[in-house]
Protein backbone atom coordinates (compact mmCIF):
# COMPACT_ATOMS: atom_id res chain seq x y z
CA UNK A 1 0.00 0.00 0.00
CA UNK A 2 2.03 2.99 -1.15
CA UNK A 3 -0.01 5.74 0.50
CA UNK A 4 0.36 3.93 3.82
CA UNK A 5 1.90 6.13 6.98
CA UNK A 6 3.27 3.02 8.45
CA UNK A 7 4.56 -1.11 7.58
CA UNK A 8 2.95 -2.09 10.43
CA UNK A 9 0.12 -1.09 13.26
CA UNK A 10 0.41 -2.63 16.66
CA UNK A 11 -2.99 -2.49 18.53
CA UNK A 12 -2.46 -2.81 21.78
CA UNK A 13 0.87 -2.11 24.21
CA UNK A 14 1.11 -5.75 26.33
CA UNK A 15 4.25 -7.94 25.94
CA UNK A 16 2.77 -9.48 22.67
CA UNK A 17 2.34 -5.69 21.13
CA UNK A 18 5.21 -3.91 22.82
CA UNK A 19 7.85 -6.89 22.00
CA UNK A 20 6.68 -6.96 18.75
CA UNK A 21 6.73 -3.29 17.99
CA UNK A 22 10.39 -3.05 19.16
CA UNK A 23 11.52 -6.38 17.19
CA UNK A 24 9.73 -4.89 13.90
CA UNK A 25 11.66 -1.65 14.82
CA UNK A 26 14.80 -3.25 14.95
CA UNK A 27 14.18 -4.89 11.63
CA UNK A 28 13.81 -1.43 10.43
CA UNK A 29 10.18 -1.46 9.81
CA UNK A 30 8.55 1.88 10.27
CA UNK A 31 5.89 0.60 13.44
CA UNK A 32 3.65 2.78 15.03
CA UNK A 33 1.22 1.01 18.41
CA UNK A 34 -1.63 2.20 19.37
CA UNK A 35 -2.71 1.75 22.87
CA UNK A 36 -6.26 3.22 24.73
CA UNK A 37 -4.35 2.52 28.13
CA UNK A 38 -1.81 5.89 29.57
CA UNK A 39 0.50 3.11 30.72
CA UNK A 40 2.45 0.88 28.45
CA UNK A 41 2.79 -2.63 28.84
CA UNK A 42 -0.80 -4.01 29.09
CA UNK A 43 -2.50 -6.05 31.95
CA UNK A 44 1.12 -8.08 32.29
CA UNK A 45 3.06 -4.94 33.88
CA UNK A 46 -0.34 -2.46 35.09
CA UNK A 47 -2.68 -4.94 36.32
CA UNK A 48 -1.66 -8.60 35.71
CA UNK A 49 1.76 -10.33 36.32
CA UNK A 50 4.09 -7.62 37.46
CA UNK A 51 1.81 -6.00 40.24
CA UNK A 52 0.86 -9.22 41.50
CA UNK A 53 4.42 -10.46 42.22
CA UNK A 54 5.43 -7.49 43.60
CA UNK A 55 2.85 -8.24 46.47
CA UNK A 56 3.54 -12.16 46.21
CA UNK A 57 7.27 -11.43 47.15
CA UNK A 58 6.23 -8.69 49.49
CA UNK A 59 3.78 -10.92 51.57
CA UNK A 60 6.52 -13.30 51.57
CA UNK A 61 8.71 -11.26 53.48
CA UNK A 62 5.83 -10.36 56.29
CA UNK A 63 5.10 -14.30 56.31
CA UNK A 64 8.54 -14.76 56.42
CA UNK A 65 9.37 -12.34 59.35
CA UNK A 66 5.94 -13.23 61.35
CA UNK A 67 5.98 -17.05 60.93
CA UNK A 68 9.10 -18.08 59.71
CA UNK A 69 12.89 -16.61 60.66
CA UNK A 70 12.92 -17.72 64.21
CA UNK A 71 13.10 -21.27 62.96
CA UNK A 72 16.81 -20.06 61.34
CA UNK A 73 17.69 -18.22 64.52
CA UNK A 74 16.44 -14.49 64.10
CA UNK A 75 14.12 -13.57 66.68
CA UNK A 76 12.32 -10.40 65.55
CA UNK A 77 9.68 -8.74 67.48
CA UNK A 78 6.84 -6.25 66.85
CA UNK A 79 6.67 -7.48 63.07
CA UNK A 80 3.48 -4.74 62.03
CA UNK A 81 2.20 -4.42 58.01
CA UNK A 82 2.05 -1.57 56.40
CA UNK A 83 -0.01 -2.43 53.99
CA UNK A 84 -0.28 1.10 51.98
CA UNK A 85 3.71 1.64 52.02
CA UNK A 86 3.17 -2.15 50.51
CA UNK A 87 0.79 -1.17 47.79
CA UNK A 88 3.25 1.81 47.19
CA UNK A 89 6.08 -0.24 46.70
CA UNK A 90 3.80 -2.51 43.94
CA UNK A 91 2.62 0.87 42.22
CA UNK A 92 6.33 2.17 41.88
CA UNK A 93 7.71 -0.62 40.59
CA UNK A 94 4.66 -1.00 37.61
CA UNK A 95 5.13 2.94 36.99
CA UNK A 96 9.49 1.99 36.49
CA UNK A 97 8.46 -0.82 34.42
CA UNK A 98 5.53 1.02 31.81
CA UNK A 99 7.61 4.07 32.13
CA UNK A 100 10.43 1.44 30.67
CA UNK A 101 8.18 0.60 28.06
CA UNK A 102 7.99 4.43 26.80
CA UNK A 103 11.36 5.05 27.11
CA UNK A 104 11.46 1.78 24.58
CA UNK A 105 9.79 3.00 22.46
CA UNK A 106 11.31 6.90 21.76
CA UNK A 107 14.31 4.53 21.86
CA UNK A 108 13.51 2.36 18.58
CA UNK A 109 11.63 5.43 17.13
CA UNK A 110 8.10 3.65 17.15
CA UNK A 111 5.44 6.27 17.03
CA UNK A 112 2.96 5.98 19.94
CA UNK A 113 -1.27 6.49 19.23
CA UNK A 114 -3.46 7.00 22.50
CA UNK A 115 -7.08 6.19 22.54
CA UNK A 116 -9.18 3.49 20.94
CA UNK A 117 -8.32 1.37 17.37
CA UNK A 118 -11.45 0.41 15.83
CA UNK A 119 -10.13 -1.21 11.91
CA UNK A 120 -12.08 0.43 9.15
CA UNK A 121 -11.06 -1.71 5.98
CA UNK A 122 -8.48 -3.18 4.66
CA UNK A 123 -4.81 -0.89 5.97
CA UNK A 124 -6.87 1.52 7.32
CA UNK A 125 -7.86 1.84 11.07
CA UNK A 126 -9.48 4.71 13.17
CA UNK A 127 -8.13 6.27 16.46
CA UNK A 128 -10.68 7.12 18.59
CA UNK A 129 -9.48 9.55 21.66
CA UNK A 130 -10.02 8.25 25.24
CA UNK A 131 -14.15 8.63 26.16
CA UNK A 132 -15.42 11.82 26.49
CA UNK A 133 -12.33 13.90 25.14
CA UNK A 134 -14.87 14.78 22.01
CA UNK A 135 -11.32 14.49 19.74
CA UNK A 136 -12.42 13.23 16.31
CA UNK A 137 -11.38 10.31 15.28
CA UNK A 138 -7.67 10.20 13.59
CA UNK A 139 -7.43 7.86 10.52
CA UNK A 140 -3.74 5.35 10.22
CA UNK A 141 -3.27 3.62 7.18
CA UNK A 142 -0.76 0.73 7.55
CA UNK A 143 0.58 -2.03 5.45
CA UNK A 144 0.04 -4.90 7.97
CA UNK A 145 -1.75 -4.47 10.96
CA UNK A 146 -1.15 -6.55 14.49
CA UNK A 147 -4.02 -7.29 16.64
CA UNK A 148 -2.61 -8.06 19.83
CA UNK A 149 -5.54 -6.51 22.40
CA UNK A 150 -5.04 -9.04 25.33
CA UNK A 151 -7.93 -10.05 27.85
CA UNK A 152 -10.06 -9.10 30.09
CA UNK A 153 -11.86 -11.17 33.24
CA UNK A 154 -14.74 -13.41 32.31
CA UNK A 155 -17.71 -12.43 34.27
CA UNK A 156 -20.00 -15.17 36.02
CA UNK A 157 -24.08 -15.01 35.77
CA UNK A 158 -25.46 -14.04 38.57
CA UNK A 159 -22.35 -12.66 39.99
CA UNK A 160 -22.60 -8.82 40.86
CA UNK A 161 -19.07 -7.62 40.23
CA UNK A 162 -19.04 -3.52 41.68
CA UNK A 163 -15.36 -2.79 41.18
CA UNK A 164 -15.21 -2.77 45.01
CA UNK A 165 -16.34 -6.01 47.70
CA UNK A 166 -16.99 -7.55 44.97
CA UNK A 167 -13.79 -7.87 41.98
CA UNK A 168 -11.93 -9.14 39.70
CA UNK A 169 -7.58 -9.66 40.37
CA UNK A 170 -7.69 -5.73 39.34
CA UNK A 171 -9.44 -4.86 42.44
CA UNK A 172 -7.40 -7.84 44.33
CA UNK A 173 -4.44 -6.06 43.42
CA UNK A 174 -5.18 -2.90 46.06
CA UNK A 175 -7.55 -3.61 48.92
CA UNK A 176 -7.52 -1.13 51.05
CA UNK A 177 -7.52 -3.26 54.64
CA UNK A 178 -6.55 -7.14 55.01
CA UNK A 179 -10.10 -8.68 54.19
CA UNK A 180 -11.22 -10.76 57.15
CA UNK A 181 -12.83 -13.61 55.17
CA UNK A 182 -11.96 -13.42 51.54
CA UNK A 183 -14.35 -15.96 49.20
CA UNK A 184 -12.52 -16.51 45.43
CA UNK A 185 -14.32 -17.96 43.06
CA UNK A 186 -12.10 -20.46 40.96
CA UNK A 187 -8.87 -22.34 42.23
CA UNK A 188 -6.94 -21.53 38.35
CA UNK A 189 -4.06 -19.12 38.59
CA UNK A 190 -5.03 -16.00 39.82
CA UNK A 191 -7.32 -17.28 42.62
CA UNK A 192 -4.04 -19.33 44.09
CA UNK A 193 -1.97 -16.35 43.65
CA UNK A 194 -3.86 -13.69 44.93
CA UNK A 195 -5.55 -15.94 47.30
CA UNK A 196 -1.89 -16.44 48.31
CA UNK A 197 -1.01 -12.62 49.46
CA UNK A 198 -4.11 -11.86 51.25
CA UNK A 199 -3.87 -15.73 53.36
CA UNK A 200 -0.31 -14.46 54.26
CA UNK A 201 -1.13 -11.02 55.08
CA UNK A 202 -3.73 -12.29 57.65
CA UNK A 203 -7.48 -13.04 55.93
CA UNK A 204 -9.18 -16.47 56.41
CA UNK A 205 -9.40 -17.56 52.28
CA UNK A 206 -12.16 -20.02 51.32
CA UNK A 207 -11.73 -20.99 47.59
CA UNK A 208 -14.76 -22.05 45.21
CA UNK A 209 -13.97 -24.26 42.65
CA UNK A 210 -16.27 -25.83 40.46
CA UNK A 211 -14.53 -28.86 39.65
CA UNK A 212 -13.29 -31.51 41.73
CA UNK A 213 -9.66 -30.63 41.72
CA UNK A 214 -7.55 -27.09 41.61
CA UNK A 215 -5.31 -26.06 38.75
CA UNK A 216 -6.82 -27.51 35.57
CA UNK A 217 -4.67 -28.76 32.95
CA UNK A 218 -1.90 -28.97 35.52
CA UNK A 219 -0.62 -32.56 35.92
CA UNK A 220 -2.64 -33.59 38.38
CA UNK A 221 -0.05 -35.47 40.47
CA UNK A 222 1.47 -31.95 40.88
CA UNK A 223 -2.11 -30.38 41.53
CA UNK A 224 -2.88 -32.55 44.18
CA UNK A 225 0.38 -32.36 46.04
CA UNK A 226 -0.38 -28.38 45.70
CA UNK A 227 -3.89 -28.84 47.27
CA UNK A 228 -2.18 -30.59 50.14
CA UNK A 229 0.84 -28.17 50.77
CA UNK A 230 -2.29 -24.88 50.22
CA UNK A 231 -4.54 -26.63 52.68
CA UNK A 232 -1.93 -27.09 55.41
CA UNK A 233 -1.05 -23.17 54.90
CA UNK A 234 -4.79 -22.39 55.77
CA UNK A 235 -6.59 -22.39 52.47
CA UNK A 236 -10.31 -23.88 52.38
CA UNK A 237 -10.79 -25.57 49.32
CA UNK A 238 -14.75 -26.10 48.46
CA UNK A 239 -14.53 -28.54 45.05
CA UNK A 240 -17.33 -29.09 43.24
CA UNK A 241 -19.26 -25.62 44.25
CA UNK A 242 -20.89 -24.45 41.86
CA UNK A 243 -21.66 -20.30 42.67
CA UNK A 244 -24.92 -19.47 41.59
CA UNK A 245 -24.23 -15.90 42.40
CA UNK A 246 -22.77 -13.02 44.56
CA UNK A 247 -23.43 -9.64 46.15
CA UNK A 248 -22.35 -6.68 47.91
CA UNK A 249 -24.94 -6.62 50.92
CA UNK A 250 -23.88 -3.75 53.75
CA UNK A 251 -20.68 -3.81 54.60
CA UNK A 252 -20.16 -7.50 53.49
CA UNK A 253 -20.91 -9.45 50.38
CA UNK A 254 -22.94 -12.97 50.25
CA UNK A 255 -21.84 -15.74 48.06
CA UNK A 256 -24.36 -18.33 47.06
CA UNK A 257 -23.42 -21.80 46.10
CA UNK A 258 -25.78 -24.65 44.92
CA UNK A 259 -26.79 -26.88 47.64
CA UNK A 260 -25.26 -25.47 50.46
CA UNK A 261 -25.94 -22.55 52.69
CA UNK A 262 -24.95 -18.71 51.53
CA UNK A 263 -21.80 -17.49 52.46
CA UNK A 264 -20.91 -14.16 54.69
CA UNK A 265 -17.75 -12.82 54.00
CA UNK A 266 -16.30 -9.47 53.37
CA UNK A 267 -14.35 -9.63 49.75
CA UNK A 268 -15.36 -11.74 47.00
CA UNK A 269 -12.90 -12.12 44.28
CA UNK A 270 -13.98 -13.34 41.08
CA UNK A 271 -11.21 -15.61 38.53
CA UNK A 272 -12.94 -17.93 36.63
CA UNK A 273 -10.81 -17.04 33.40
CA UNK A 274 -10.56 -14.62 30.97
CA UNK A 275 -12.01 -13.58 27.52
CA UNK A 276 -10.59 -12.02 24.54
CA UNK A 277 -10.78 -8.53 23.53
CA UNK A 278 -12.09 -8.59 20.13
CA UNK A 279 -15.17 -6.53 20.59
CA UNK A 280 -15.25 -3.06 19.54
CA UNK A 281 -12.00 -3.82 16.79
CA UNK A 282 -14.29 -3.81 13.83
CA UNK A 283 -13.50 -7.12 12.80
CA UNK A 284 -16.26 -7.43 10.97
CA UNK A 285 -15.28 -4.44 8.25
CA UNK A 286 -12.37 -7.20 7.19
CA UNK A 287 -14.44 -10.08 7.31
CA UNK A 288 -12.42 -11.61 10.00
CA UNK A 289 -14.93 -13.66 12.65
CA UNK A 290 -14.91 -14.67 16.05
CA UNK A 291 -15.23 -18.45 17.26
CA UNK A 292 -17.43 -19.12 20.34
CA UNK A 293 -15.02 -17.87 23.00
CA UNK A 294 -14.41 -14.70 20.93
CA UNK A 295 -11.06 -16.13 19.75
CA UNK A 296 -9.42 -14.56 16.31
CA UNK A 297 -8.32 -17.53 14.10
CA UNK A 298 -5.04 -17.63 12.63
CA UNK A 299 -2.75 -20.19 10.32
CA UNK A 300 0.91 -20.52 11.53
CA UNK A 301 1.72 -17.48 10.87
CA UNK A 302 -0.17 -15.25 12.71
CA UNK A 303 -2.23 -14.56 9.98
CA UNK A 304 -6.41 -13.66 10.03
CA UNK A 305 -8.56 -14.57 7.19
CA UNK A 306 -8.04 -10.80 5.86
CA UNK A 307 -4.86 -10.13 4.26
CA UNK A 308 -2.56 -7.75 5.84
CA UNK A 309 -4.17 -8.17 9.39
CA UNK A 310 -2.17 -10.70 11.98
CA UNK A 311 -3.21 -11.55 15.15
CA UNK A 312 -1.25 -12.99 18.51
CA UNK A 313 -1.78 -13.31 22.22
CA UNK A 314 -4.93 -13.81 24.50
CA UNK A 315 -7.25 -12.90 21.63
CA UNK A 316 -6.13 -16.45 19.41
CA UNK A 317 -6.39 -20.00 20.89
CA UNK A 318 -3.49 -21.20 23.46
CA UNK A 319 -2.41 -20.41 26.71
CA UNK A 320 -3.42 -16.86 28.37
CA UNK A 321 0.21 -16.39 28.61
CA UNK A 322 2.37 -13.32 28.42
CA UNK A 323 5.35 -15.23 27.18
CA UNK A 324 3.15 -16.87 24.78
CA UNK A 325 2.11 -13.59 23.49
CA UNK A 326 5.33 -11.87 23.51
CA UNK A 327 7.23 -15.32 21.84
CA UNK A 328 4.34 -14.84 18.79
CA UNK A 329 4.28 -11.21 18.36
CA UNK A 330 8.38 -11.55 17.50
CA UNK A 331 7.73 -15.03 15.74
CA UNK A 332 4.99 -13.10 13.64
CA UNK A 333 7.16 -9.83 12.84
CA UNK A 334 10.06 -11.73 12.00
CA UNK A 335 8.52 -13.47 9.64
CA UNK A 336 6.88 -10.18 8.11
CA UNK A 337 10.46 -9.05 7.50
CA UNK A 338 12.86 -12.14 6.73
CA UNK A 339 10.54 -14.69 5.81
CA UNK A 340 11.11 -16.68 8.33
CA UNK A 341 9.62 -16.93 12.29
CA UNK A 342 7.79 -20.02 14.37
CA UNK A 343 7.13 -20.70 17.86
CA UNK A 344 7.68 -23.94 19.83
CA UNK A 345 4.38 -24.72 21.53
CA UNK A 346 6.01 -27.43 23.54
CA UNK A 347 8.52 -25.58 25.38
CA UNK A 348 6.11 -22.97 26.10
CA UNK A 349 6.47 -22.95 30.59
CA UNK A 350 3.81 -22.41 32.99
CA UNK A 351 4.12 -21.25 36.33
CA UNK A 352 1.86 -20.62 38.74
CA UNK A 353 3.71 -17.97 41.82
CA UNK A 354 2.32 -19.64 44.94
CA UNK A 355 4.79 -20.65 47.88
CA UNK A 356 6.13 -23.78 46.48
CA UNK A 357 5.89 -22.20 43.12
CA UNK A 358 4.39 -24.83 40.95
CA UNK A 359 5.97 -24.76 36.87
CA UNK A 360 5.50 -27.11 34.20
CA UNK A 361 6.38 -27.58 30.45
CA UNK A 362 5.59 -29.96 27.93
CA UNK A 363 3.43 -32.53 28.15
CA UNK A 364 1.63 -33.81 31.72
CA UNK A 365 1.78 -37.67 32.69
CA UNK A 366 -2.42 -37.50 32.17
CA UNK A 367 -1.88 -36.06 28.27
CA UNK A 368 0.85 -39.05 28.10
CA UNK A 369 -1.49 -41.66 29.02
CA UNK A 370 -4.13 -40.35 27.52
CA UNK A 371 -2.11 -40.71 24.41
CA UNK A 372 -0.75 -44.02 25.20
CA UNK A 373 3.01 -42.91 24.89
CA UNK A 374 4.99 -44.39 26.48
CA UNK A 375 7.38 -43.19 28.79
CA UNK A 376 9.73 -43.35 32.20
CA UNK A 377 9.53 -41.69 34.85
CA UNK A 378 12.14 -39.74 37.19
CA UNK A 379 10.86 -38.34 40.63
CA UNK A 380 13.04 -36.05 42.98
CA UNK A 381 12.03 -34.67 46.24
CA UNK A 382 13.41 -31.12 47.68
CA UNK A 383 13.61 -32.86 50.85
CA UNK A 384 16.88 -34.86 49.79
CA UNK A 385 18.52 -31.51 48.22
CA UNK A 386 21.04 -29.53 50.36
CA UNK A 387 20.19 -26.39 49.33
CA UNK A 388 16.64 -26.66 49.94
CA UNK A 389 17.40 -28.10 53.11
CA UNK A 390 19.68 -24.90 54.04
CA UNK A 391 16.70 -22.51 52.87
CA UNK A 392 13.78 -24.59 54.73
CA UNK A 393 11.64 -25.27 51.88
CA UNK A 394 11.57 -28.64 51.75
CA UNK A 395 8.05 -29.62 50.12
CA UNK A 396 7.39 -30.19 46.65
CA UNK A 397 9.53 -32.29 44.11
CA UNK A 398 10.76 -32.69 40.22
CA UNK A 399 9.26 -34.79 38.06
CA UNK A 400 10.93 -35.35 34.62
CA UNK A 401 8.92 -37.46 31.93
CA UNK A 402 11.01 -39.19 28.98
CA UNK A 403 9.88 -41.10 26.46
CA UNK A 404 10.32 -44.84 27.01
CA UNK A 405 12.31 -45.69 23.69
CA UNK A 406 14.27 -42.94 22.37
CA UNK A 407 14.56 -40.85 26.28
CA UNK A 408 13.71 -37.73 24.90
CA UNK A 409 12.01 -35.23 27.31
CA UNK A 410 8.79 -35.28 27.25
CA UNK A 411 7.67 -32.72 30.15
CA UNK A 412 9.05 -31.60 33.54
CA UNK A 413 6.80 -30.70 36.11
CA UNK A 414 8.00 -29.03 39.53
CA UNK A 415 6.17 -27.85 42.58
CA UNK A 416 8.93 -26.48 44.85
CA UNK A 417 11.12 -23.46 45.52
CA UNK A 418 11.75 -21.60 42.80
CA UNK A 419 10.18 -24.15 40.71
CA UNK A 420 9.59 -21.12 38.32
CA UNK A 421 13.13 -20.33 37.99
CA UNK A 422 14.48 -24.02 37.70
CA UNK A 423 12.01 -24.73 34.81
CA UNK A 424 13.68 -22.66 32.31
CA UNK A 425 16.53 -24.93 32.37
CA UNK A 426 13.89 -27.73 31.12
CA UNK A 427 12.63 -25.52 28.45
CA UNK A 428 15.84 -24.86 27.12
CA UNK A 429 17.05 -28.62 26.98
CA UNK A 430 13.55 -29.92 25.44
CA UNK A 431 14.35 -27.15 23.18
CA UNK A 432 17.24 -28.50 21.93
CA UNK A 433 15.68 -32.47 21.97
CA UNK A 434 17.42 -33.23 24.91
CA UNK A 435 17.32 -36.70 26.35
CA UNK A 436 17.16 -37.05 30.32
CA UNK A 437 20.44 -38.79 29.69
CA UNK A 438 21.97 -35.22 28.39
CA UNK A 439 20.27 -33.25 31.60
CA UNK A 440 21.96 -35.89 33.81
CA UNK A 441 25.23 -35.79 32.40
CA UNK A 442 24.91 -32.21 33.03
CA UNK A 443 27.13 -30.83 35.57
CA UNK A 444 24.94 -28.92 37.70
CA UNK A 445 27.04 -26.70 40.58
CA UNK A 446 26.41 -28.03 44.44
CA UNK A 447 24.44 -26.84 46.66
CA UNK A 448 22.31 -25.28 44.59
CA UNK A 449 17.96 -26.28 43.87
CA UNK A 450 18.78 -27.19 40.41
CA UNK A 451 20.50 -30.72 41.34
CA UNK A 452 16.82 -31.47 42.04
CA UNK A 453 16.75 -31.42 38.19
CA UNK A 454 19.63 -33.26 37.46
CA UNK A 455 18.66 -35.79 39.85
CA UNK A 456 15.05 -36.23 38.33
CA UNK A 457 17.04 -37.20 35.46
CA UNK A 458 18.78 -39.30 36.98
CA UNK A 459 15.60 -40.83 38.65
CA UNK A 460 14.51 -41.97 35.27
CA UNK A 461 16.61 -44.48 34.68
CA UNK A 462 16.57 -45.50 38.25
CA UNK A 463 19.88 -43.94 39.60
CA UNK A 464 19.16 -41.13 41.48
CA UNK A 465 22.37 -40.58 43.99
CA UNK A 466 21.06 -38.61 46.87
CA UNK A 467 17.12 -40.71 47.35
P1 LIG B 1 -7.97 -20.21 35.21
O1 LIG B 1 -8.49 -20.70 33.92
O2 LIG B 1 -6.56 -20.44 35.58
O3 LIG B 1 -8.84 -20.80 36.41
C1 LIG B 1 -10.22 -20.58 36.50
C2 LIG B 1 -10.80 -21.60 37.48
O4 LIG B 1 -12.15 -21.23 37.71
C3 LIG B 1 -10.79 -23.02 36.96
O5 LIG B 1 -10.26 -23.87 37.93
C4 LIG B 1 -12.25 -23.29 36.67
O6 LIG B 1 -12.59 -24.64 36.82
C5 LIG B 1 -12.92 -22.44 37.74
N1 LIG B 1 -14.31 -22.08 37.45
C6 LIG B 1 -14.85 -21.79 36.26
N2 LIG B 1 -16.16 -21.51 36.42
C7 LIG B 1 -16.44 -21.63 37.74
C8 LIG B 1 -17.61 -21.47 38.54
N3 LIG B 1 -18.77 -21.12 37.98
N4 LIG B 1 -17.52 -21.67 39.87
C9 LIG B 1 -16.35 -22.01 40.45
N5 LIG B 1 -15.21 -22.19 39.73
C10 LIG B 1 -15.25 -21.99 38.40
O7 LIG B 1 -8.35 -18.66 35.22
P2 LIG B 1 -7.82 -17.45 36.09
O8 LIG B 1 -7.20 -17.91 37.35
O9 LIG B 1 -8.96 -16.50 36.13
O10 LIG B 1 -6.67 -16.87 35.17
C11 LIG B 1 -7.02 -16.33 33.89
C12 LIG B 1 -5.91 -16.51 32.90
O11 LIG B 1 -4.81 -15.72 33.27
C13 LIG B 1 -5.43 -17.94 32.81
O12 LIG B 1 -5.33 -18.29 31.46
C14 LIG B 1 -4.09 -17.92 33.44
O13 LIG B 1 -3.18 -18.83 32.82
C15 LIG B 1 -3.65 -16.48 33.25
N6 LIG B 1 -2.77 -16.11 34.36
C16 LIG B 1 -1.52 -16.63 34.40
C17 LIG B 1 -0.70 -16.34 35.47
C18 LIG B 1 0.68 -16.94 35.52
O14 LIG B 1 1.18 -17.35 34.46
N7 LIG B 1 1.31 -17.02 36.66
C19 LIG B 1 -1.14 -15.54 36.50
C20 LIG B 1 -2.42 -15.04 36.43
C21 LIG B 1 -3.23 -15.33 35.35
Amino acid sequence: MSDATHDLLVIGAGPGGYEAAIRAAQLGLNVACVEEERALGGTCLRIGCIPSKALLEASEHFHQAKSELSKFGVDVAGVELNLPAMLANKDSIVKSLTGGVAHLFRKNKITRYEGHARILGPGVVAIEGPAGAGQPAQQIRASRVLIATGSKSAPLQGVEVDGDRVGTSTEALAYPEVPQHLVVIGAGVIGLELGSVWMRLGAKLTILEYLDRILPGMDTEIATEAKKIFTRQGMEFCLGSRVTGARAEGDGCIVEVEGTEPIRCDRVLLCVGRLPNTEGLGLESIGVATDRRGRIQVNEHFETAAPGFYAIGDVTPGPMLAHKASEEGIACVERIATGYGHVNYNTIPGIVYTDPEIASVGKTEDELREAGVEYRKGVFPFAANGRARALGQTEGRVKMLADAQTDRVLGVHIIGPRAGDLIAEAAVAMEFGASSEDIARACHAHPTLAEAVKEAALAVDDRAINF
